[in-house]
């Protein structure tokens, strides 16, 4: 019994730490992130109808158009092939194209696909592998990998590393621009889920999970941390960020990327998962704020209001899948604004901590990440921080009915605005913003 809590506890604390590492491949970005500088378009804003998000062109092509994934799976030359592609493709195609469809209203077609399997001894023989073998035909690819930590020669070491993308972009020359390339392999849009465990993986009738022998709970625990993952990593091929206070730090002194829990490209919420013998909790499928939807092109033009700049200002927000407003926007200068959408806990927010209005600060100024060849940070590197929360209260900016909030241009700004959420009806939010009071 001993083993078995320090195996269950060295995997919850490797699975929460692992989670964090590369979010994003960096040959792919930094590709694509000078490819843009050095493009005919001198405005980044340009493709945005609201001028909002920069490079709106490339952050909505993805998530407005079929989407297929193709499903590999890679063992160690120690692991065992006790997954197949076919009932790994199973699995998310029955948990993930329900949740996006939600999350998107409809517009969003992703389906998964068998690909293969293939066997090697680290990362990047796998994904070497897969892209040699694959035919082609599909928009990225999802490598499931079964690495023994033996294959990786690194002791004592279990636990979950995902890494995911949106690829590399080509340039049209009909239209004149840089677009998305269409296809994997040529594109390198690809997500990986990683097990590095000391026995192997198995299928599961909840999903994917790293096992010991013996440790039926373990299955569970990985099932609903999995797929929250690997929606969240598929989120990264569609170009969002993490969302964070970057007031959290990690114990290695750099800033923890997971501290909202209200966002799937965070934290996300966590569920609670008890039988007999132990309780465990992991990551599970939840939402993503209104700024991300609307970059994704999910939210329409004409669901957007502008805070107008001038007396006290009335606005309906609902949550996703609301026909009217989902975002409003306060605007302080381009590529700078607060975002507000509302969420409830409905459906796939049901786990979420808090209902309300969610305040964001986006910041694509070119100076928010640290990739000199960028023109705005934008996509995956989009600064999206959670107003006002932090490690105290992670949910601070989320407004209840009752409370409000004060903010200036800057957090020394002694001109503060007020909001307020002044009433509910349903699931639809009225929030008042009020000009300061000189
Ligand atoms: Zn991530």
């Amino acid at each position: 019994m001993r083993n078995f809590q320090t195996a269950l506890r060295g995997l919850v604390v490797l699975t929460g730490l692992s989670i964090a590492i590369l979010p994003t491949p960096a040959s792919a970005l930094s590709l694509t992130d000078r490819v843009v500088l050095q493009s005919a378009d001198p405005d980044p804003y340009a493709a945005d109808p609201l001028g909002l998000v920069a490079h709106y062109g490339l952050t909505s092509s993805r998530g407005t158009a079929p989407d297929r994934f193709e499903v590999w799976v890679c063992a160690g030359v120690h692991g065992s092939l006790d997954l197949t592609p076919e009932n790994v493709t199973g699995l998310l195609n029955s948990e993930l194209p329900p949740y996006y469809s939600w999350l998107s209203e409809g517009r969003y077609a992703l389906s998964f696909v068998p690909g293969g399997s293939v066997r090697a001894n680290s990362q990047q023989g796998c994904l070497d592998s897969v892209s040699s073998r694959s035919t082609g035909g599909n928009h990225a690819a999802i490598v499931v990998s079964t690495l023994h930590v033996a294959d990786l020669h690194v002791a004592d070491a279990a636990g979950v590393l995902s890494q995911g993308g949106p690829g590399s972009s080509c340039w049209d020359d009909v239209a004149s621009h840089w677009l998305w390339c269409d296809f994997y392999p040529e594109n390198q849009r690809w997500v990986w889920m990683g097990w590095f465990t000391t026995v192997g993986v198995r299928w599961t009738p909840i999903g994917l999970s790293s096992i010991e022998d013996g440790i039926g709970s373990l299955d569970a625990l990985d099932a609903l941390d999995v797929i929250g993952t690997v929606a969240h990593e598929i989120g990264h091929t569609l170009s969002w960020p993490h969302s964070f206070t970057g007031t959290t730090m990690r114990e290695d002194g750099t800033i923890d990327e997971y501290d909202n829990p209200m966002d799937v490209m965070s934290d996300g919420p966590t569920a609670t998962y008890k039988d007999n013998r132990v309780t465990v909790s992991g990551r599970v499928l939840a939402g993503t704020h209104a700024l991300n939807r609307y970059a994704a092109g999910w939210i329409q033009s004409d669901q957007v209001e502008f805070y107008p700049w001038d007396d006290l200002s009335l606005h309906a927000i609902g949550p996703v899948g609301s026909p009217g407003t989902q975002m409003v926007i306060m605007k302080w200068s381009t590529g700078v604004f607060e975002s507000m959408g509302v969420r409830v806990q409905k459906s796939y927010d049901s786990l979420i901590q808090k209902e309300g209005v969610e305040i964001y600060r986006i910041d694509q100024s070119a100076s928010e990440c640290d990739n000199p060849y960028v023109d705005a940070c934008w996509g995956s590197r989009r600064r999206t921080k959670p107003a006002l929360s932090g490690k105290d209260d992670p949910v601070l900016h989320v407004r209840g009915l009752g409370e409000g909030v004060y903010w200036g241009e800057s957090e020394t700004d002694p001109d503060r605005y007020e909001l307020n959420v002044i009433e509910r009806y349903g699931d639809t939010f009225i929030i008042e913003i009020a000009p300061p009071r000189r």
